[in-house]
This record gives C-alpha cells, sequence and structure tokens, in this order.
C-alpha cells in the first residue's frame, strides 16, 4: 500500500482502519475530560463512561455465536459475542480504561504492560509485562493518548509475539503523528478514537490534548504538558 501523507483529504479511512467515535455523548464526555477544571475523580469515572462509548464500537465484528433462550412468553433466538477477550492496559494511564472493559465483559483476561522511553535509544523498553496466554485471542489493547505513538506500537510488537486473533487499540484522543506511526508498523492493527487532534507540542503532548492523562487520572498533579511559560 503506498505511503500517504497523514492529514490529506480523505486518506485516513482509505488507508488504515480508525474509527472517530463521533457519538455526541462520547464528545459531551471528551469535552469534559479536556476541561482543565474537571477534578480526578469526576474524570475518573468520565474517563471509564467514555470508554464504554468507544469499546462498544471496538467490539463491532467479534466472533458471535446464535444462541436459543426462553422468555417468560416464548422461545427465541438471539446472539451472544463470543467473549474471548484480552484486554491489556498499557501501564499507567491504560488503568482508567480498563474497568470500563471488566464491566462489559466480566470474563475478560486481564494483561499488563509498562513501556518507558530509554533515554540514550529513545525507543520504547518493557519495565514490567504480565500477560495471559493470548494466541488466537481477541486483544483490546488500551492507552488514552496515542501520541508518538512509540507506546501503543511497542506493545503491539510485544502481543503480536504471541499470535493473537487480532489487536485493536483502543484510545480516547490520538494525534496524527502516533496514527502515522500505527499505520506504517501495524496497519493490521484498527484504532478507535474519541477524536483524532491537530498535533504534538515539542515535549510529545497532544495538542489540544487533555494534558497528562494519567496524572489527571489519579492526581499526581504535574505541569501536563504545558509550555514552561503556562505551568502553574
Ligand atoms: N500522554 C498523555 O498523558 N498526554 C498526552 O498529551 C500525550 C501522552
Amino acid at each position: 500500500m503506498p505511503d500517504q501523507p497523514l492529514g490529506a483529504p480523505g486518506t485516513i479511512r482509505a488507508v488504515m482502519a480508525m474509527t472517530v467515535v463521533g457519538h455526541p455523548l462520547a464528545q459531551h464526555l471528551l469535552t469534559q475530560l479536556r476541561d482543565v477544571q474537571t477534578p480526578p475523580p469526576v474524570f475518573r469515572t468520565i474517563a471509564k463512561r467514555l470508554t464504554i462509548a468507544i469499546v462498544l464500537e471496538a467490539v463491532r465484528g467479534l466472533p458471535a455465536v446464535e444462541v436459543e433462550v426462553q422468555t417468560p412468553l416464548e422461545r427465541t433466538t438471539g446472539r451472544l459475542i463470543f467473549p474471548d477477550i484480552v484486554a491489556v492496559p498499557i501501564l499507567r494511564a491504560g488503568l482508567g480504561m480498563l474497568e470500563a472493559v471488566a464491566e462489559l465483559f466480566p470474563e475478560v483476561s486481564v494483561g499488563y504492560i509498562g513501556l518507558e522511553r530509554d533515554d540514550v535509544t529513545l525507543l520504547p523498553t518493557s519495565y514490567y509485562e504480565k500477560l495471559p496466554p493470548i494466541e488466537g485471542r481477541h486483544v483490546l489493547l488500551l492507552d488514552p493518548m496515542l501520541a508518538t505513538g512509540g507506546s501503543a506500537a511497542g506493545a503491539c510488537a510485544k502481543i503480536e509475539e504471541r499470535h493473537p486473533a487480532e489487536i485493536r487499540f483502543v484510545c480516547v484522543v490520538a494525534a496524527p503523528q502516533g496514527v502515522d506511526k500505527m499505520r506504517r508498523e501495524h496497519p493490521n492493527v484498527p484504532v478507535f478514537t474519541a477524536a483524532l487532534d491537530r498535533d504534538l507540542n515539542d515535549r510529545g503532548y497532544i495538542l489540544p490534548g487533555l494534558g497528562d492523562f494519567g496524572d489527571r487520572l489519579f492526581g499526581t498533579g504535574s505541569d501536563s504538558g504545558l509550555p514552561p511559560s503556562r505551568r502553574p
């Protein structure tokens, strides 16, 4: 597939599977998450609700089986998703999306990947990895901010070593740079997000973004990627 510049009109959907969840409720929740005034307890609740909205899109097309059930009135048929799902949050911000997946799919298996950037090589290196059996299973990879794409691509590489049936990447906000990296390195991994934002700043934060997701989630406070002139 030829490499096309990201952002050229109409190219994104043509060259990679990316879904921006434009449902008004998802956008309502995202706007609240973006608001710097939203405190951590509210941020956590909204992050969970928004993740549910995005995951509803992300699980479309998962294998389902037709079953017969007895209603109080008569027998009928319905469909049940075959829930052989593994959720893998990328530490630590991905934890803010896990509860939503576990609530939707109580039988989900959960693995964890912790990645940090090596100061010398600038490549993502793993500092923690605990994964259940992955082979042949459907992986929802969770990381709210697809910024440079380093962690997402690194985590996909680690999971792909274990031969999943597929990986679906679920985030809250994506930057063009991260989407581009995923498209180049993991073209088979569809990306589900509530927003494709404009750019990254020189510290790798998404613009307009919502700041540091992990800090806002866990109340650890930081400058949230603000340039020095605007830090509190
Ligand atoms: N990680 C975050 O938490 N926020 C960003 O804007 C980029 C990466």
